[in-house]
C-alpha cells in the first residue's frame, strides 16, 4: 500500500489550490474521479467574485482569494462588481424604492470598512457603466472596482500544475471510504488502498457521502443559471451586476451573457440523491423555471431577447448543447452551510486527528480558506510554528462548531440561507443598522 503524508480526495478549486500549497512540504496524493474534468461545483461555476460581505470572515477571505487569483495567469479579471437598485413594482411603491438605495448604502458602509474601495453611483450612471445588463429602471447602484469574474477552471488546472511541479501524484480514483487505523488513515478507492497521517475530505456536494457527520451541515441545493444566445465579444467588459433586493445577478462572459437567480424556494438534493450523480448537474427543475424567467426581465430588452427561447438539456446534456450557439439554462448543484460560512478545518482532535474537511466553500472564498486550512495542517505536520494568526477565522469555519445541535433545525438553518445568499440578515442585524433617508 503506497503510503503519503497527505491525501486530498476532491480536485475542484479547494482541493486542487490546497494541494499546491502542501505539496512543497509533504508526500501528497490528489485524487479525483476526474482530475482534469471538474466534474464538481468548479466545472460550471461561473465565478462571480464580490469582497464585500456582512459577516468579516467571509469578506477577509475573498479578499485574500482576489490577491491569489490576480496572481494566477487567466485566473480573474478585474471587471469590477454592481449592486443596482430597480424600481420595478406593479405600482409606483416608494417606501420599497427608498429601502432599496438604503440598502446600498449599507453596503457601502461594509465595503467602507473593510477598506473595499466603493462608489454610489446614480441610475443613469450605473446605466454607463455597464449598459448591457441595467436599464432606466435602475435607481441607484453601489459599485465596487476591485471586484471581478474569477476563471475558477483556470485557477483548480493551476493550482494542479503547481501540485505535480512540486512533486504530488494526481490520480483519477473514486474514492468508497477513509477508514481510521493504527497508524493514520486507509483511503480506499478504485485505483487500491492508500495510507496517509493525514486526509482532507474535499469533495463539494458529496461531502456529506465520505464524512456522513456533515449530512445536516453541508446540504446541497439545485441553483438555475442560463447562457444567453452566442455572439462576438465585445471591446470592453463591463462589470458583473446583482440585484439584490430580486435575488438576481447577471455578467459577461465573453461570447455569452449569464444569469442566474436565488429566487426560488431552496430545492434541496438530499444525500442520496447527490450520490447517484457523477457530476454537479441536476436535471432542469420546472421549480427553478420561474425564478430565471423572472430575472430575465431585470435585463434591458435587447439582453432579455438573447435568452429568448432558451432551451433546458437534462443534466447529460447540458455539454452538448452548451458546445453550440442556441441560449440555455442549467441546474447546478451547490452547497449551503446553516451559517454561510465554509466547513473547513479539523473533524476530529482525539484519536481521529489528522481527518480534515473543507466543504462548503464558494470560489469567491477558496483562496483565502485553503491558506487557512493549509497553515493548520504545516502545524500538524511539525512543518510550522502556530502563531495564532487566524485564530478567529479558524474557529469561523470550525466544521464542529454545530456539533451536538439538532440535524432537522440545521438543514432548515442552511436551506434559509440559499434565500439570504447576500447576507442581509447578518447586515440588518449589525449594530449600526438603520433605514437612512435617502438623497440619491
Ligand atoms: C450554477 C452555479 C453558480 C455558482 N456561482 C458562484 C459564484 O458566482 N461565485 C462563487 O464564489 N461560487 C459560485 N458557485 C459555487 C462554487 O462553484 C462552489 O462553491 C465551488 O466550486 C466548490 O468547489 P469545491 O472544490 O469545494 O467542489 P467541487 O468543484 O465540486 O469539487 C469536488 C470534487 O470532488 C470529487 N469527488 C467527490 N466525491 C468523490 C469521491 N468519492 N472520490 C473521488 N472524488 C470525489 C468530484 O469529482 C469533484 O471534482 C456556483 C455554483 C454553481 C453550481
Amino acid at each position: 500500500m503506497s503510503e503519503y503524508d497527505i491525501v486530498i480526495v476532491g480536485a475542484g478549486i479547494v482541493g486542487s489550490l490546497l494541494a499546491a500549497r502542501l505539496a512543497p512540504h509533504a508526500r501528497l496524493l490528489l485524487l479525483d474521479r476526474d482530475v482534469s474534468g471538474l466534474p464538481g461545483s468548479t466545472g460550471h461555476a461561473p465565478g462571480f467574485v464580490g469582497q464585500v460581505n456582512a459577516i468579516p470572515a467571509l469578506s477577509e477571505v475573498a479578499q485574500r482569494s482576489v490577491r491569489l487569483y490576480n496572481s494566477i495567469p487567466g485566473g480573474f479579471a478585474t471587471a469590477g462588481g454592481m449592486e443596482v437598485a430597480l424600481g420595478v413594482h406593479d405600482e409606483p411603491d416608494l417606501d420599497a424604492d427608498i429601502a432599496a438605495v438604503d440598502a446600498l448604502k449599507a453596503r457601502a458602509a461594509l465595503a467602507a470598512a473593510a477598506g473595499l474601495p466603493h462608489r454610489l453611483l446614480s441610475g443613469a450612471e450605473a446605466r454607463a457603466l455597464a449598459p448591457t445588463f441595467v436599464d432606466q429602471r435602475a435607481l441607484a447602484a453601489v459599485h465596487f472596482p476591485s471586484d471581478g469574474l474569477a476563471n475558477a477552471k483556470a485557477i483548480a488546472r493551476h493550482g494542479q500544475e503547481a501540485a505535480r511541479a512540486a512533486g504530488a501524484t494526481l490520480l483519477d480514483a473514486d474514492v468508497s471510504a477513509v477508514v481510521k487505523t493504527a497508524s493514520g488513515f486507509r483511503v480506499d478507492s478504485s485505483q487500491g488502498a492508500f495510507a496517509a497521517a493525514h486526509v482532507v475530505v474535499a469533495t463539494g456536494v458529496w461531502g456529506g457521502q465520505l464524512l456522513p457527520s456533515l449530512k445536516a451541515t453541508a446540504v446541497s441545493v439545485a441553483h438555475p443559471y442560463g447562457y444567453a444566445g452566442k455572439r462576438a465579444a465585445r471591446p470592453t467588459l463591463q462589470p458583473f451586476v446583482r440585484f439584490p433586493a430580486q435575488h438576481a445577478y447577471a455578467r459577461d462572459h465573453g461570447t455569452r451573457d449569464g444569469i442566474g437567480s436565488y429566487d426560488h424556494e431552496s430545492v434541496h438534493y438530499a444525500l442520496g440523491r447527490v450520490g447517484a450523480l457523477d457530476n454537479a448537474y441536476g436535471d432542469w427543475e420546472s421549480r427553478i423555471a420561474p425564478a430565471l424567467n423572472r430575472a430575465i426581465t431585470l435585463l434591458p430588452p435587447k439582453t432579455a431577447e438573447s435568452f429568448r427561447n432558451y432551451r433546458t438539456p437534462q443534466r447529460d446534456g447540458v455539454h452538448e448543447v452548451s458546445a453550440g450557439s442556441v441560449p440555455y439554462a442549467f441546474n447546478g448543484l451547490f452547497t449551503v452551510t446553516p451559517d454561510a460560512l465554509p466547513l473547513v478545518g479539523a473533524l476530529d482532535v482525539g484519536d481521529g486527528a489528522g481527518l480534515w474537511c473543507a466543504v462548503g466553500v464558494w470560489v469567491t472564498s477558496a483562496g483565502g480558506v485553503v491558506g487557512v486550512l493549509a497553515d493548520q495542517i504545516l502545524e500538524a505536520l511539525g512543518k510550522k510554528e502556530a502563531d495564532g494568526v487566524d485564530a478567529d477565522l479558524r474557529r469561523a469555519f470550525d466544521p464542529r462548531r454545530f456539533d451536538g445541535r439538532d440535524e432537522g433545525e440545521l438543514e432548515t438553518a442552511a436551506l434559509g440561507k440559499y434565500n439570504d445568499i447576500y447576507n442581509k440578515a447578518e447586515q440588518e442585524a449589525k449594530p449600526g443598522h438603520k433605514r437612512q433617508k435617502s438623497n440619491l
